[in-house]
């Protein structure tokens, strides 16, 4: 560890069980501001849980969570995004009745407490940068595989987060939009946002993470 680095989000020694089963045994990690912290494992590891517990769906057995110094353990999931962290999922869940743009508006809406006004120019802006704005009048479950990917994370986006945790948001992608989705994680990086990413690709996260964790 570098002196001059600041974590902003850091898990000591987190356990969590589901009944008999450990899902997690004791994970230590710091994501450092402003860095991608990569997190490969195979099937079953406890990554999922792990953003899990992070975003508050589930309280840890043992340990605790740091954001910003301050233990969040136990809060709830919508104080936690509203501290500023927020995740995309694994299995992709759009509301498909809804459009593109409202998606997001959820998620901008959900962030924090903003006049409705200022949540339409959030959504608008996210959805120019992630380049979903020509489809976002478009019911979200008319979309392809790669619009689907890139909503999740303008839902994230859209929240004003701090931190973002990617949970496999390139898998069923080619490789092309691999290398698309690539260069925009590290445009979201140098905006200043930090980033925990969980992909089966290894040469995926290899490319873009400062550090890496292997379950
Ligand atoms: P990964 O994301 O690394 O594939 P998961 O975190 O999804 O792993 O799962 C870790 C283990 O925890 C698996 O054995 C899984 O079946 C179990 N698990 C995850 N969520 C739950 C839950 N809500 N209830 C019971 N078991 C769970
Ligand atoms: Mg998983």
């Amino acid at each position: 560890m570098e002196p001059n680095k600041r974590a902003i989000l850091e898990g000591r020694s987190i356990t969590k069980h589901f009944g008999a089963l450990a899902a997690l045994r004791g994970i230590d990690f710091s994501l450092y501001e402003g860095e991608i912290l990569g997190l490969i494992g195979p099937n079953g590891s406890g990554k999922t849980t792990l953003f899990n517990v992070i975003t508050g769906v589930y309280p840890p057995t043992k340990g605790s969570v740091f954001f910003e110094q301050r233990n969040i353990s136990g809060l709830k999931p919508h104080k936690i995004c509203q501290m500023g962290i927020a995740k995309t999922s694994q299995i992709v869940q759009p509301f498909t009745r809804m459009t593109v743009a409202e998606n997001v508006l959820v998620g901008a809406m959900y962030g924090g407490r903003i006049s409705q006004r200022e949540a339409w120019e959030k959504t608008y802006e996210v959805l120019e940068f992630v380049h979903l704005d020509k489809l976002m009048n478009v019911s979200s479950g008319n979309i392809s595989v790669p619009d689907r990917r890139r909503l999740e994370l303008a839902r994230a986006l859209a929240t004003s987060a701090k931190v973002i945790l990617l949970d496999e948001n390139m898998a069923g992608l080619t490789p092309n939009e691999i290398e698309e989705a690539l260069n925009l994680l590290r445009v979201i990086r140098d905006q200043g946002i930090t980033l925990m990413v969980v992909e089966h690709i290894m040469r995926a996260v290899m490319g873009i993470s400062d550090l890496m964790i292997v379950f």
